[in-house]
């Protein structure tokens, strides 16, 4: 192993190798199933820092990895530099330009919050603690998909430390075509330092879930389906169907319980939202009724997400529409009284807003979907290597037909084979990513991809 005393000298933040107090704590993720253990992680707390992890990582022969949350591991880093960005927290709004420009380690809470004292918000996913970099690097479906499409067409400007050492600016007028790979493509380009994002001018939400138990599900989820065949287009709905655990920190009206839940968000006045949310709330009785006006920074209780660090195993697909019949193959599989490994399968349904590219194009997979279906595992790690990929395996076959070919990255959770990487994007975007990646990472310093 390379000696790390010059990069120490020249990094203000950590640099720490195994055996080091504070190795394994600063390696560690969001998800908790799996241990970094790097040749050197880095805690970056500039750009700079990260300019001089880059330079002594190519010096070496080493390759770079990026973690900011952690949300987004599928695997152990087992060697290379691990750059960790949760130092760079930095969120500054201007309320004129609605402009945020934050920094790398970011999660969205902050943002949201930092733009809520504006009346703005942020274009975010359904959880408040993911990181936003990662969550933009890949695109960004979240809970108000059908209003604004994905997150990363809301990003003006990328500041990026390239392979060679280099800190650039990524934007429709400068290295244009890292702006659009980098809107979408995820990895292996460069480490993104800061960016620059629009937020919308957005006070309250008609917003929450309406959550029906499980003798109703299959009659609420087909309610559900038929709704999303007329459904107006400012409206953003998902529904999923939860199997709690009976555990004590769980709440005690879905603790040990079967039940779906129907996600609701609508930008527009409480009363218009509240009609068109009565189909939804006829369609079976409600369990709990948690939709209503929000301030659009409580924006994190519509999917109610976990935010605290865990064991996790899930996987992701597009779907080319949710619709009755996609809703009896589902239900055949994992309805009520079917026994599936699964704490939750969400399924989300989208719009002609997250369809719509932004003028200069970007490298978003999974663009035209009409929905998604996302399978969270158990979280028994006995169970992640065998029973629950089975199981999954099973469901996406039984739902095959809907299943789109193009998947979205943020969703894949993780590359488990070439073709799970490849299908992340189109093919024809696939292998415009690839020619971006070459030109600004020649040598594939920046791993990513199948591992
Ligand atoms: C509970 C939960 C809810 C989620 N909800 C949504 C959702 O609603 N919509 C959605 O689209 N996705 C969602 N995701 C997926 C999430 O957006 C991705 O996993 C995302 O990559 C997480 O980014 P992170 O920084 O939090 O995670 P990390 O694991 O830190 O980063 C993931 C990857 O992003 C890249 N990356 C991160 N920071 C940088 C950087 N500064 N420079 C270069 N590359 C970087 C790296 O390739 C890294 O491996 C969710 C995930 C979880 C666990």
């Amino acid at each position: 192993m390379a000696d790390v005393s010059p990069l120490r000298s020249r990094v203000t933040g950590p640099v720490l190798v195994e055996g080091d107090d504070d190795y394994a704590e600063e390696s560690l993720g969001w998800v908790r199933n799996f241990i970094h253990t790097p040749d050197v992680v880095v805690g970056a707390t500039s750009a700079q820092d990260i300019v001089e992890a880059v330079k002594f990582a190519a010096a070496n022969n080493l390759a770079v990895r990026v973690q900011g949350s952690g949300h987004g591991s599928h695997a152990a880093v087992t060697d290379g530099v691990l750059i960790t960005t949760k130092r760079l927290e930095s969120v500054e709004v201007d309320a004129t330009t609605r402009i945020a420009t934050i920094g790398a380690g970011v999660a969205w809470d902050a943002v949201i919050a930092a733009g809520g004292e504006h009346g703005l918000a942020p274009i975010t996913g359904s959880s408040g603690t993911v990181g936003a970099i990662g969550f933009l690097l890949g695109g960004g479906m979240g809970p108000l998909v059908n209003s604004y499409g994905f997150g990363s067409d809301w990003v003006r400007e990328f500041e990026v430390v390239l392979a060679d050492g280099s800190l650039v600016t990524a934007s429709t007028d400068e290295h244009p075509d890292l702006f659009w790979a980098l809107r979408g493509g995820k990895g292996g380009l460069g480490v993104v330092t800061s960016a620059k994002v629009e937020l919308v001018e957005l006070a309250t939400l008609y917003g929450g879930s309406l959550t029906y138990e499980a003798a109703n599900i299959d009659t609420a989820l087909h309610a559900w389906a038929s709704y999303l065949e007329s459904a107006d287009a400012r409206v953003t709905t998902s529904a999923a169907i939860l199997r709690m655990p009976d555990l004590p920190f769980i709440p005690e009206p879905i603790r040990g319980r079967t039940l779906l839940t129907v996600r609701f968000a609508f930008t527009g006045d409480a009363a218009t939202g509240e009609g068109l949310a009565a189909p939804l709330r006829a369609a079976a009785p409600v369990y709990l009724d948690q939709l209503g006006e929000i301030p659009a920074s409580a924006i994190g209780t519509v999917h109610n997400d976990p935010p605290n660090p865990t064991v996790g195993w899930t996987t992701g697909r597009m779907l080319n529409s949710v619709d009755q019949a996609f809703v009896t193959a589902l239900l055949g599989f994992a309805g009520m009284d079917k026994q599936v490994p699964f704490v939750a399968i969400e399924i989300r349904a989208f719009g002609a807003a997250q369809a719509t590219d932004v003028a200069d194009g970007s490298a978003v997979g999974g663009r035209g979907a009409k929905g998604s279906i996302n399978i969270v595992g158990v979280p028994n790690p006995e169970l992640f290597a065998t029973v629950i990929p089975g199981a999954a395996a099973g469901l996406l076959e039984a739902v095959k037909p809907w299943i789109s070919p193009e998947n979205n990255v943020n969703f894949a959770s993780g590359f488990d084979g070439a073709e799970n990487y490849r299908r992340s994007w189109s093919p024809a975007v696939f292998d415009r990513l690839a020619e971006v990646r070459i030109k600004y990472d020649p040598k594939g310093l920046f791993a990513f991809g199948v591992h």
